[in-house]
């Protein structure tokens, strides 16, 4: 994948892809045909997560592209993560170990702590385990060569300084919450002073997490907030470039020097969001969406509360 244009280069040396695929609520009946049209489309990161529930039918897509030439393993970038019943001592090697199997692969390209919490398998009781023993897992993982890089999701600066100050293998990338209403400017300067690859999740707002069902048929509570692709300042721009109000959203986390992962199994908003390359936001364009001042984060991992190693502990106190 060296020298691909649309890529930035991990602390490892490898090149990470800008723009992936991402996966959650993505069922297994469509994910496959979703990851089918990206990578025909040109992505080459898929991004998944053994909560996702979709790993096996992404493993099997890609199987069928690599049996059809369309594409080689070795040209793809694929992310898992471990859940917090995974982070629990002595449980990541086998987690990972069972990903791969349903990923049909001998290593992921990248595998992250999905939380900063280690709960047990139902998820009713806190397991106080710290992000420094977590991080020694992944440590140990990386050492294997089962995956080629190693990072966290959803951990604060705090907690990756503790896992950096560890001396063990350097976390490589950090997936947060990072959107025009949420922009983590503190998180993306701490990351790029430790050389940490940042990726956005929800780059779009989301839309479609109120729909979230869990594996019980129950839903989550979501506060209402404000639509990043209802913004008046990007629906300008999109009309200013003749390009849709998701393409602004994605085009101004690719200028900001973020990756990102956005998530469809339309075949033609997967389509939309790979189009994004053929454009640039001028400097007042930048300045513009930078300047907004709605903040909010949609995430807010209420399961963590209480638990020792809550990622948001801080933001909560101050509500
Ligand atoms: P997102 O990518 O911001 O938004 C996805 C939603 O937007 C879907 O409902 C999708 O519907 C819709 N959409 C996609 N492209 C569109 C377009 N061009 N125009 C209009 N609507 C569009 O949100 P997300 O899925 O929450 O986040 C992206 C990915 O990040 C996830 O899939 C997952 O891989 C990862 N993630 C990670 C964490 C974590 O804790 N690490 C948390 C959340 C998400 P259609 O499918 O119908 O197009």
């Amino acid at each position: 994948m060296s020298g691909t244009p649309h890529s930035l280069t991990l602390s490892t040396g490898t090149p990470i892809p800008t723009l992936g695929l991402g996966t959650w609520q993505s069922a297994p009946d469509v994910v496959g045909a979703a990851v089918k049209a990206a990578i025909k489309a040109g992505y080459r990161l898929i991004d998944t997560a053994t909560c996702y529930q979709n790993e096996e039918a992404i493993g099997t897509a890609i199987q069928e592209l690599i049996k059809e030439g369309v594409v080689k393993r070795e040209e793809l970038f694929i992310t898992t993560k471990a859940w917090t019943n995974e982070l629990a001592p002595g449980k990541l090697e086998s987690a990972l170990e069972e990903s791969l199997k349903r990923l049909k692969t001998d290593y992921v390209d990248l595998y992250l702590a999905h939380m900063p919490t280690a709960f047990n398998d139902d998820m009713t009781e806190k397991i106080a385990v710290s992000v420094e023993e977590i991080w020694k897992q992944f440590d140990a993982i990386h050492k294997k060569g089962l995956a080629k890089a190693v990072g966290v999701s959803n951990w604060n600066e705090k907690q990756i300084k503790k896992a950096l100050d560890l001396n063990l293998t350097p976390v490589h990338v950090s997936q947060v919450e990072l959107h025009l209403y949420f922009p983590q400017n503190e998180h993306v300067a701490f990351c790029k002073k430790h050389n940490i690859i940042v990726t956005s999740y929800a780059t779009l707002g989301s839309p479609g997490r109120v729909d979230f069902q869990l594996p019980n048929g129950g839903k989550l509570e979501w506060a209402p907030a404000p639509q990043d692709m209802e913004d008046q300042s990007v629906k300008d721009l999109a009309a200013k470039h003749g390009k849709t109000p998701a393409q602004i959203l994605l085009r101004h986390t690719l200028q900001r020097g973020l990756t990102m992962i956005p998530k469809s199994t339309n075949e033609a908003r997967i389509q939309e969001n790979h189009d994004i390359f053929d454009f640039q936001l001028t400097h007042d364009d930048m300045a513009k969406l930078q300047g907004t001042q709605v903040l909010q984060r949609l995430f807010l991992q209420d399961f963590m509360e209480g638990h020792p190693e809550d990622a948001f502990a801080d933001e909560r106190v101050k509500k």
